[in-house]
């Protein structure tokens, strides 16, 4: 089922009397997300990613714009009657109840037409309890299973009744590291199993490009890009999205463009032809330092750290905006602990320029 958002936009009336400035939660948030996939709305927290998925579930009314399931305009539609299931980051399950009667409770709703014999109730409950493999768990009560354990019940219980859209808000956030990974992979392999379009709500990075078909990154309110996430991070449209994407996180460095070429300091440091005599922001990847003997940036060695595979070199440079740079190198590399200096080549297509004004992505042709 494919759902379409036509410039739907939430302003909530000010909370604050003295200022009475209102909140534009989302402004304007016009996509179609594809049938099938899974689509993670990434951005730092208060940026309207559950403000999105309220509007989606039909549990906040859009101030404007609409809401389409398939062709079904769902936007008046009540939550009830939109076919979706919802999960939210703290599982939310009823204690009194066990676990089976937790994933049988949105089917023992069902009322008229929709009503169910017991005998299909109890199989779909186990379908769902055996999709996110926790079976053996159904006479338990919550408070005797783990956190991971307790969102998946939640999650069995959001796909009982087959929902149409999948939604998903912060799931993950109250697991420990390693089930967080665990959890997520299980999402992706049960959302591809069923099939049904996802929404997965997430602040972090790393968990929505590991998983999602297609990312949306989201700051105050406004969609900033919209892409799978491999492309987003190799070209991101501004310097919001290449700061948000990646660990360890982009170099940013003020720099100037001078005849074709971008200096960071006195240092000619990158051929950048086609772009204009201007200040820029330079956003530099850390995977996109090459160590050369005479490289073309100079950057003051503080320490390299090793991380098995790779090592990363923690330096200086007086353009960086940040207090130090980080690049990622190969660990056959031979680096000189001794030396005040390092010296680097940059890989082009890792490095990026943006606007010192509007701070939006400028192209310059990778050779
Ligand atoms: P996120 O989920 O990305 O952290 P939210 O969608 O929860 O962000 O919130 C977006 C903005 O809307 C924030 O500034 C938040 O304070 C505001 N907001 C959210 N819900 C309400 C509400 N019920 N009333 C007023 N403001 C709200
Ligand atoms: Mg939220």
């Amino acid at each position: 089922m494919k759902v379409v958002l036509e410039n739907l936009t939430k302003i909530f009336p000010s909370r604050d009397k003295k200022s009475g400035k209102e909140v534009v939660a989302v402004n304007n948030f016009t996509f179609e997300i594809p049938d099938g996939k899974l689509i993670g709305l990434l951005g730092p927290s208060g940026c309207g990613k559950s403000t999105t998925l309220y509007m989606i579930s039909g549990l906040q009314k859009p101030t404007s714009g609409k809401i389409f399931f398939g062709e079904d305009d769902v936007t008046e539609l009540s939550t009830e009657n939109r076919g979706i299931g919802l999960v939210f980051q703290n599982y939310a399950l009823y204690p009194h109840m066990t676990v089976k009667q937790n994933i049988l409770f949105p089917l023992q709703n069902l009322k008229g037409k929709d009503k169910l014999p017991k005998n299909e109730m109890l199989e779909r409950a186990h379908h769902a309890a055996a999709l996110v493999q926790i079976d053996e768990l159904m006479e338990r009560k919550p408070s005797e299973l783990s956190g991971g354990q307790q969102q998946r019940v939640a999650i069995a219980r959001a796909l009982v009744k087959m929902p149409r859209v999948l939604l998903l808000d912060e799931p993950l956030s109250n697991l420990d590291a390693r089930l967080r990974l665990q959890t997520r992979e299980e999402i992706r392999r049960i959302q591809k199993e069923t099939g049904i379009t996802t929404v997965f709500v997430t602040h972090d990075q790393e968990e929505a490009m590991s998983i999602s078909d297609l990312i949306v990154v989201m700051k105050l309110g406004v969609v900033q890009q919209i892409g799978q996430p491999q492309e987003v991070y190799d070209n991101p449209s501004n310097l919001f999205v290449a700061k948000f994407l990646g660990t360890p996180p982009i170099n940013v460095f003020t720099g100037s463009v001078q005849n074709g070429k971008l200096y960071l300091g006195e240092e000619a440091v990158l051929d950048v032809p086609g772009v204009a005599d201007q200040p820029v922001i330079v956003g530099i990847r850390p995977e996109g330092f090459e160590l050369s003997n005479n490289g073309a940036l100079t950057c003051g060695l503080n320490n390299v750290e090793v991380m098995g595979r790779d090592v990363s070199i923690v330096s200086t440079h007086a353009a960086s905006v940040n207090p130090v740079v980080r690049s990622i190198i190969n660990a056959d590399n031979r680096i000189d602990t001794s030396s005040a200096t390092v010296r680097y080549n940059l890989k082009p297509h890792k490095v990026f320029l943006f606007n010192s004004e509007t701070e939006e992505r400028i192209q310059f042709e990778v050779k």
